[in-house]
């Protein structure tokens, strides 16, 4: 066994630990609307992970696809090592650190002036804020070969008629959410949130982000405002609502947002409002925040129709839940 065999087996553990660490770190900043502490950990952990692929293939153990579903086959077993610490290792990464932990202190995410724009060499992983060089300082890959983590694609990357669709679906998707209960049902905290609270909390949020959107159009760069919308923790009043208002009310909304959004040319998608903590975003940006908001929550009301079904007690039969949430393929 050589030394360089070691180090590469010390780097496979360590930045396969390193890469784990922080893609779940990530996902905890983004429930916690920490966007840019989370992208700054996505950006993390795609270093990370190309490091622990340039190891994983430098150990010899990427062949033809037929001899790696051999090795699958087998039991791909690497020898484990001790590796020393797994995160915070580069300068940048422990700037950045020192940054949110301050932003922290103060109850609040990095805003755009306090970090730029990242971007990750695919080749090297190394990582790069603000503007992307011509090539990478240590490996010379071009601009192209990194990846980049930019504010304005930090909420998702699809495109109009991807996010004109979801939010077309919505309005059907929710009325097969609560198809069949009752309103002790509709209105039933089980872990958290009844199905009556979350579907005013996305009215609340269709709302936020219509006024978002008719700024951006109708007027010049706008400053959005950046406090957030009302959240599920004031939800709860709309327990005392009817369903066939409740649902009224959000599709009557909706209706209104999508008249707002239909037939925009892609040059208004493109037309940009100034919110503090993203800075410059195009309304591609605001689109793409509503509809992943709302399906984190759609899956959520899923499984509660789901757990409402499955408890349901005799004498009304059991019916199988079937699948609500239409699928959109990713580039459609
Ligand atoms: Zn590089």
């Amino acid at each position: 066994m050589t030394s360089d065999q070691d180090e590469n087996r010390r780097l496979l553990c360590s930045m396969s630990l390193g890469y784990t660490a922080y893609h779940v770190w990530a996902i905890q900043a983004r429930r916690e609307r920490r966007y840019n502490i989370a992208r700054f950990f996505e950006a993390s952990s795609m270093v990370k992970r190309i490091r622990a692929e340039r190891a994983f293939e430098a150990l010899g153990e990427v062949g033809t696809t037929t001899e790696n579903i051999r090795r699958a086959l087998e039991g791909l077993e690497p020898e484990t090592v001790a590796t020393g610490p797994v995160t915070g290792t580069t300068p940048l990464s422990r700037d950045l650190m020192t940054r949110a932990t301050r932003a922290l202190a103060e109850q609040r995410d990095l805003t755009a002036e306090e970090i730029g724009d990242l971007g990750v060499c695919s080749n090297c992983g190394e990582m790069i804020e603000g503007d992307l060089p011509d090539v990478c300082a240590i490996c010379g890959t071009v601009r192209e070969g990194f990846i980049r983590f930019s504010a304005a694609e930090s909420m998702g990357v699809f495109g109009p008629s991807t996010i004109m669709r979801r939010l077309e679906q919505t309005p059907a998707t929710l009325r097969a959410i609560v198809e069949g209960l009752s309103d002790a049902q509709l209105a039933h905290r089980a872990v958290s949130h009844s199905l009556k609270e979350l579907i005013g909390h996305l009215t609340d949020m269709d709302v936020v982000f219509r006024e978002r959107a008719w700024l951006i159009l109708e007027t010049k760069n706008p400053r959005l405002p950046s406090a957030h919308p009302p959240s599920l923790a004031r939800a709860k009043p709309y327990n005392q609502h009817r369903i066939t208002d409740l649902l009224e009310a959000y599709q009557t909304s909706r209706q209104q947002t999508l008249n707002l959004l239909r037939g925009l040319t892609p040059a208004a998608w493109h037309r940009t409002g100034y919110h503090e903590i993203f800075g410059t975003i195009p309304l591609t940006h605001q689109g793409n925040w509503v509809i992943e908001h709302e399906r984190g929550h759609l899956i959520e009301m899923a499984q509660i129709r789901h757990e409402l079904l499955a408890h349901q007690s005799d004498p009304n039969p059991l019916k199988l839940p079937q699948s609500v949430i239409p699928e959109v393929l990713r580039g459609e």
